[in-house]
């Protein structure tokens, strides 16, 4: 006896414009049709293929048949007083991930933090993904999802000056350098016109430094790139972040000018210094800090070490905060402190999913602070 087993449908979600256009030659159709479905997902959060009106009715059947715009679950989505947006999402094995949208600049810019991974293989000391290991590459469509579940609960995209989501940092769960072939489509998609429609300015990779990967990226798009330095000697960053074992600061950095190098535009990196109290928060490190970035177009945002259970280290005062700054303003840098937001919510730290996975037995998720660059 033989089961009736349905074809899987293609997920039309996380497919960049050529995917997107190989997909509709595949099926016999023309390749234009990709600009309108493309439309019809990204900017009007469409998943149904029977509300695309401007496709004949044959063709809204035909790929009801073979398609879906399948999106990831909502677990939870809350808004907290400061105006911090999250949303726990489920993605396709029942892994949660979270999402955070972090307003500023008066509701002028919305920042979307979005997640790459589920855990971390790269094991950052200071990290509580890094401590959860490593689970899974998150999908072209997972990643894409966290963009189109925002903007659908913010509202359609009622016009260019008006999105729900104006900036996306790759600042949640995961390196995204580890799962870039999921990651570029996604990219590409917040940048295309017909996908989300955002500049390259306002598109933030942050990476630990996988120094090969951050040539093959310069290679695909021109987006924005942080990276995560954290210390200036290499002896104190491979305590931190131990894939500087692997490439070591002087080759970051040497990527990150092959990377501007490349940009067709003037551009900085964003340097980004997660400040632990007594372990890279003195004035020496402020010194060697200032030296080390001394020819390298750079700006600085410090970042107070998001505390967690059993992370063995310690966030420095607010005193010793400002003390840091001031001694790096000294030494000719203006280095922004990026505030927790959300806190009432748990956006900065996953202790939400950490909750949800307590009524539902799953395994304990977590996310690191979130650290938004400022565009
Ligand atoms: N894997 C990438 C992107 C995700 S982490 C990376 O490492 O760059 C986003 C930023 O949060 C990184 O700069 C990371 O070092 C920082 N971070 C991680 N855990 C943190 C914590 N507990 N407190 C403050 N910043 C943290
Ligand atoms: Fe991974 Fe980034 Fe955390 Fe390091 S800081 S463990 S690279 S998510």
């Amino acid at each position: 006896m033989t089961a009736d087993i349905a074809p899987q449908k293609t997920n039309l979600l996380g497919m960049s414009r050529g995917e997107m256009e190989a997909f509709f030659l595949s099926v016999g159709e023309k390749k234009f049709r990709a600009a309108q479905v493309m439309k019809w997902i990204h900017h009007e959060g469409c998943d149904d293929f029977a509300a695309m009106t401007n496709i004949s009715k044959a063709l809204r059947v035909k790929l009801a048949e073979v398609a879906e715009i399948r999106g990831p679950g909502v677990v939870y989505e809350g808004t907290s007083s400061d105006g911090t947006r999250k949303w726990v999402l489920e993605v396709e094995d029942g892994s949660y991930v979270e999402t955070v949208l972090i307003p500023a600049d008066n509701g002028k810019r919305r920042t979307l933090c979005v997640s790459s991974q589920v855990g971390c293989s790269l094991d950052c000391s200071f990290c509580s993904t890094g401590k959860q290991g490593f689970q899974r590459n998150l999908t072209a469509a997972e990643i894409i999802g966290q963009v189109w579940v925002a903007q659908r609960s913010v509202g359609p995209r009622k016009d260019t000056a008006n999105r729900p989501v104006t900036n996306v940092v790759m600042m949640g769960m995961g390196e995204p350098l580890m799962n870039f072939d999921n990651v570029l489509p996604a990219m590409k998609l917040m940048l295309d016109d017909d996908g989300y429609g955002l500049s390259k300015r306002r598109v933030t990779l942050s990476t630990s430094g996988v120094v090969p990967m951050i040539d093959k990226l310069g290679d695909e798009i021109d987006v924005s790139l942080a990276i995560s330095l954290h210390a200036a000697t290499d002896e104190l960053r491979t305590e931190l972040v131990p894939i500087n074992r692997k490439y070591n600061i002087r080759s970051l950095l040497d990527a990150c000018h092959r990377y501007l190098a490349k940009c067709d535009d003037t551009r900085m990196i964003t340097v980004e210094y997660t400040l632990i109290k007594d372990v890279n928060d003195q004035q020496i490190h402020a010194e060697q800090l200032a030296a080390l970035l001394k020819e390298l177009p750079s700006k600085i945002n410090l970042i107070p070490f998001n505390p967690f259970p059993h992370s063995g280290y310690e966030k420095p005062s607010r005193n010793q905060c400002v003390r840091f700054q001031q001694w790096l303003y000294e030494l000719g840098y203006t280095a922004p402190i990026r505030t927790t937001r959300g806190e009432d919510i748990d956006a900065a730290c996953g202790q939400l999913v950490g909750r949800v996975k307590d009524r539902t037995k799953r395994h304990e998720r977590y996310i690191q602070s979130i650290q938004i660059d400022a565009d």
